[in-house]
């Protein structure tokens, strides 16, 4: 190949080098966002590879999204390494069980369950617990929470209590138990199994059966989990099965961005794989290579105000960029306004020469990309929802891919990878240049789906110049399965849990406000502290321009209702962004009053959520007022210890 085994190291500096040599494991890479972790283990890959230790098929790479999965593959590829299996658990889990439940139990696999919602709204009614859509929503992330937490309908409840699951729906933990009861029976009665199952019964048909175990182990070999502090207890048992005795992993993770805590994950095994793994290679990264100083210096105070007792400190990130324009803040009367102010600034900075590809919107709740939506059509800009599944679902791609497949079986094409495609796709209508004018519309929207398919033979062709047709092929396929869509030109729009791992040029966070971030239903403060958690994950998708807002009301003409987050105080102290944030809080303070705060010592902070506190009385008993008082002194003292001791326990120094 064109790149030597040590070519892989090039472009990474000591620790990310030392991460690429351990090839062998177990070895444990700690670090905040934007270090390089997922670029050092993608090279280690590589690395592996090209020195022969590591035969591409017995690699099992585990990503948190099918998109992430996919970039590690374009990377893996631009670095002349093919064959490597990239996936999420979900995806690897269900393609392993494509293969081995006719094998074993005999008969295709049972099919997924399409309508969850339904089907727990059904057991609800069998039980005559009277439930809305909410419930409904509540009650199934709480079947899901039970479920990747490995517990029976039985251990549930008493699961339930300790973690302070609170009541679910509206409904009790008894109530809970027997719906989950009812719910994995009717499953049973249609043939049918959730998300949750594909991973328990995979993990089950290894736990069970010696050849299934002996024909996966054989099949996989070097294991390497990327965002290793969101997986759940479940993910964890699959993952200990495809190992077995052996400790050729690889995980990287970085605490302070555990945010699918509240779903089942647990930043425990990546604290704990030093104390599992005595011998581990542990390397930690500090080198921000991503955002620029101020954009770095953000997400530091962001981490530096959260609760002290929930874990070891984060480690300082080092920005290694230049310095660009300072991050904002803004604040609007409405929603509408918000989205307004948005598409102005994203129009301005498109003339400024940034990509709408490199632009993202991010939001807490998917229900706030609606309105965005609208702003952005109303500008005539392209907008990408984050996800992409229906991408393979169009007429347009469908046929297109078939187009494709025909063409590459009839070895036609003795062009590029490049031109060939462009071949083929003309006869489904795809023309060089976009359609203007009248005709735009709906072609318009087929068109950029089959430019996307060119722009993808053009990024494979520039990977592999002698790429063709049939390579092409096996990557639709792959994609496809894994629901990997194709960058589509626009500006995208995601949530913030969806946009882990990514990053753009410029983000604009939304709906910076009390109750959306935190989000209203985060009551207690570990839920909080997973707010500020996803919060830094936003704040830390941007490598140039970061721009924060929020609205007062939902509607125009509306009452202003809501309040800036909590968690930007603090975060500009920059006289100007400042007055933006005071003006916004609508807060009326005399100047005497002001001038008198300026010489006060610093407020203290709320021992529970790590907020400033503001009133006598608050400082009084050490709590903010909106902070939970479920927990009394003698509880938060032995949370406080328990979470001293896992720190403890796990050995991790001053992370
Ligand atoms: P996250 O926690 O958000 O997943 P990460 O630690 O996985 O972040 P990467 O996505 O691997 O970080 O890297 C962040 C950015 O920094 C990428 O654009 C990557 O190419 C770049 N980068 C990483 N390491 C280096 C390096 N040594 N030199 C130059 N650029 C680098
Ligand atoms: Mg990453």
């Amino acid at each position: 190949p064109a790149h030597g085994a040590d070519g892989m190291l090039a472009g990474l500096d000591p620790e990310q080098r030392e991460v690429a040599l351990a090839v062998r494991g177990p070895v444990c890479v700690l670090a905040g966002a934007g270090t390089g972790k997922t670029r050092a283990i993608t090279h280690r890959i590589a690395y592996g590879v090209h020195s022969g230790v590591y035969k591409p098929q017995q690699v099992l790479a585990v990503t948190f999204t099918a998109r992430a999965a996919g970039e590690m593959r374009t990377r893996l590829r631009q670095l002349g390494v093919g064959g490597v299996q990239a996936r999420t658990f979900h995806a690897a889990a269900l393609r392993q069980l494509g293969y081995f439940f006719p094998r074993v139990i005999g008969g295709r696999p049972p099919e997924l369950l399409e309508h969850k919602a339904r089907m727990v709204a059904d057991a609800a009614s069998r039980l005559r617990l009277t439930v809305d859509r909410a419930a409904v929503r509540d009650l199934a992330a709480e079947i899901e929470w039970s479920k990747v937490s490995l517990l029976t309908p039985e251990s549930y409840v008493k699961a339930a209590r300790t973690a302070g699951r609170g009541e679910p729906g509206g409904f009790g933990v008894e109530s809970v138990s027997r719906l989950i009861q009812v719910y994995e029976e009717a499953k049973t009665d249609r043939g049918v199994i959730d998300f949750e199952d594909v991973l328990l019964l995979m993990a089950g048909l290894i736990e069970s059966y010696p050849h299934v175990a002996n024909e996966v182990r054989g099949q996989y070999r070097h294991f390497v989990v990327d965002e290793y502090q969101d997986v759940s207890a479940l993910q964890q048992r699959l993952l200990s099965q495809w190992l077995g005795d052996r400790k050729e992993l690889c995980v990287v993770g970085d605490p302070s961005q555990t945010i699918y805590s509240f779903t089942g994950a647990s930043p425990e095994h990546l604290m704990t794989f030093q104390h599992t793994y005595p011998d581990a290679t542990v390397v930690r990264l500090v080198r921000d290579y991503r955002s620029t100083p101020q954009i770095v210096a953000l997400a530091n105070r962001l981490l530096a105000r959260r609760v002290k007792t929930s874990g070891p400190a984060p480690l300082e990130l080092r920005s290694q960029r230049e310095a660009g324009p300072a991050p904002r803040l803004s604040s609007h009367d409405d929603d509408a306004a918000e989205a307004a102010a948005v598409v102005k600034q994203v129009s301005a900075l498109l003339e400024d020469g940034v990509r709408m590809r490199e632009i993202a919107v991010l939001f807490r709740t998917n229900s706030q990309s609606e309105q965005m939506e609208q702003a952005l059509a109303d500008a005539g800009l392209a907008y990408v929802l984050r996800g992409g599944e229906r991408f393979w679902a169009r007429k347009e791609v469908r046929e297109a891919v078939m187009l494709i497949r025909g063409s590459a079986r009839g070895g036609l094409g003795d062009g590029t990878l490049g031109e060939s495609v462009r071949d083929v796709l003309s006869h489904c209508g795809w023309t060089p240049a976009a359609p203007t004018g009248v005709q735009a519309g709906g072609v318009r929207e087929r068109w950029e789906s089959l430019q996307a398919l060119v722009a993808l033979a053009d990024d494979m062709q520039a990977a592999r110049s002698d790429a063709t047709l049939s390579d092409l092929v096996t990557e639709l396929d792959e994609r496809a399965s894994a629901q990997h869509a194709p960058a589509v030109e626009g500006v995208t729009l995601a949530s913030l849990h969806a946009a882990k791992g990514l990053e753009w040029d410029a983000v604009f966070l939304i709906g910076v406000s009390e109750g959306l971030m935190p989000i209203s239903f985060a009551e207690n403060w570990d839920a909080v502290e997973e707010e500020r958690r996803l919060f830094y994950v936003g704040i830390t998708r941007a490598r140039e321009h970061l721009h924060l807002s929020w609205a007062r009301s939902r509607n125009p003409g509306g009452r202003a209702s809501r309040n800036p987050s909590r968690f930007l105080d603090g975060l500009f102290p920059e006289a100007g962004a400042d007055t933006v944030s005071r003006r916004a809080q609508k807060v009326r303070e005399p100047q005497e009053a002001r001038a008198a705060a300026a010489h006060r010592p610093p407020p203290a902070l709320c021992k529970i959520c790590g907020r400033s506190l503001t009133g006598a009385v608050e400082r009084k008993v050490g709590r903010c007022s909106s902070c939970p008082t479920g927990y009394d002194e003698q509880t938060l003292q032995s949370l406080r210890d328990w979470r001293a001791a896992a720190a403890e326990v796990t050995r991790v120094p001053a992370y």
